[in-house]
């Protein structure tokens, strides 16, 4: 496949990924930023293996390793509730699949690493802030036990990528950057959508008994209700995720349905954010102009795109497997709400379970969230001492068990906007002390840490950073 070839971004019909090289950077790349976990714990290489030039040549695209032949997944999806067509792996190559020591397969990804077929109008790269703060935040994720993608490598080069910002109309000139991203799958719901929109019905079937045998071991491939089967692990899933990414305050920013995973891990780190304090309302992104993923509308959200991935498995269901994965959808508002619960009342410190224990959390939730000041409340006390009482039956707990609970359910740390925006700003300057700094402190979000503590990560956002502002600009 020749990249510079006139028809190479274009329609793609009846396949699943099209062979696509990367196009390494014209200038020299520097590795900024390695994640220590994901080299020596998943790929089981040692972490020396990172200074090596074969491994900044594999992270930068620019050697492709014996074997591997690079693809770009064909996928579709719904943007913003609107069926968009064919969009895939614009700016991602898919180096192959990796098996470690313990026999367990990763596929290895490059984001920013040139045109596929899938790049429409795009350029194929990835600019140096986007891929910071996808780089770090896949990796906090990962530390506050929320499924995810993972980062492995950083590398920046000097090349020209042109962006516009979007809010202010300006077209700044940026520089690429190259991310190397590691997941057990990196397929989506518009994976499946794309094959059933075009009624590419095999294809369909193939890929989705090639995800069952790999990723879903307790649906049986040659079990005649397999795909509703599957479609219910989805569906409980997915509902586990969002619910997590809610007990963190965690907005992903464009919940489309081709940045849903079939495995129900966070992928696709954009205008994403952690927000200050509860507000239903919060957006991260600006380009968001509808509000359509605001913090409080994900579970919505998450509901409307498995209702998407539905609508693609219809067409291989009988009308009993229609009606009975019909049910199972249904069921996703009680799946979601029992963890949300759970997990808020963890985070409350509450054992067992007791009447009232919903109102607890709801009051703290939605009764104080526009208040800067909950303890000015004027039901605040009440609300103290309905705490109070519900703490005390606790079945065999003590104040130092809860708190030592509580602690390891409430981050310290998060990567709120301006702690990333501070550390692209020094990236920016060539300085990668800060993505370092976080790097550390966030791969253990619920210990303090001196360092952080300096620079403000456990305190309000700090006056400069007020006006922050996201968009789809990456
Ligand atoms: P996203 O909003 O990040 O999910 O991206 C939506 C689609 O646009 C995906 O198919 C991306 O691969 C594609 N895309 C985004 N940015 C670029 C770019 N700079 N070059 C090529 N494709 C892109
Ligand atoms: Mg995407
Ligand atoms: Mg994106």
């Amino acid at each position: 496949v020749d990249p510079v070839k006139e028809n190479y971004v274009r329609k793609v019909k009846n396949c699943i990924f099209s062979i696509a090289f990367p196009t390494p950077f014209k200038s020299r790349v520097r590795l900024v930023a390695v994640s220590k976990e994901v080299p020596e714990d998943i790929l089981d290489l040692d972490l020396s293996v990172s200074e090596t030039d074969d491994f900044i040549q594999l992270v930068s695209g620019e050697k492709i390793v014996f074997g591997s032949i690079p693809l770009a997944h064909r996928y579709g999806g719904h943007q913003f509730g609107i069926w968009a067509g064919q969009l895939g792996d614009g700016r991602a190559h898919l180096l192959g699949i990796y098996m470690n020591r313990q026999g367990e397969k990763w596929e290895l990804q490059l984001k920013g690493s040139g045109k596929t077929p899938y790049s429409r109008n795009g350029d194929g790269r990835a600019v140096l802030r986007s891929s910071v703060r996808e780089f770090l935040c896949s990796e906090a994720m990962h530390s506050l036990g929320i499924p995810t993608s993972r980062a492995a490598s950083l590398v920046v080069s000097d090349d020209e990528v042109w962006r516009d910002q979007f809010y202010n109309g300006n077209i700044v000139k940026e520089r690429g950057a190259i991310v190397l991203r590691v997941a057990k799958s990196w397929f989506r719901i518009g994976s499946l959508e794309i094959l059933a929109h075009y009624g590419e019905l095999d294809l369909l079937r193939t890929l989705l008994d090639f995800i069952i045998r790999e990723h879903f071991p307790s649906v049986k491939v040659t079990e005649p209700n397999r795909y509703v089967d599957f479609f219910s692990i989805v569906v409980s899933k997915t509902a586990q995720l969002i619910a997590l990414w809610m007990s963190v305050g965690f907005a992903h920013g464009v919940c489309n349905t081709d940045n849903f995973s079939l495995l129900s891990i966070t992928i696709d780190y954009g205008p994403f954010g952690f927000m200050e304090a509860y507000n239903p309302d919060f957006v991260p992104n600006t380009s968001d102009d509808e509000r359509r993923y605001k913090i409080g509308n994900q579970a919505n959200v998450g509901m409307f795109n498995l209702n998407k991935l539905l609508q693609a498995l219809n067409p291989l269901l009988d009308p009993r497997q229609k009606q009975l994965a019909a049910q199972i959808l249904e069921g996703y508002p009680v799946l979601y709400y029992t963890r949300f619960r759970d997990l808020f009342k963890a985070k409350l410190g509450l054992l067992g379970e007791r009447k009232g224990d919903d109102d607890v959390i709801a009051f703290l939730l939605h009764q104080f969230w526009a208040l800067k000041m909950i303890s000015e409340h004027k039901l605040f006390p009440a609300w103290v001492s309905q705490y109070l009482l519900r703490l005390k039956s606790n079945m065999n707990d003590s104040d130092s068990e809860r708190r030592k609970r509580m602690t390891t359910v409430n981050p310290r740390y998060v990567l709120k906007n301006w702690m990333a925006e501070s550390a692209v700003r020094k990236a920016e300057r060539n300085d990668f002390s800060e993505v370092c700094l976080l790097q550390h402190v966030l791969q253990h979000p619920f210990q303090k840490h001196s360092a952080a503590e300096k620079a403000g990560y456990s305190s309000p956002t700090p006056s400069w950073a007020k006006d922050l502002r996201v968009s789809c600009s990456s």
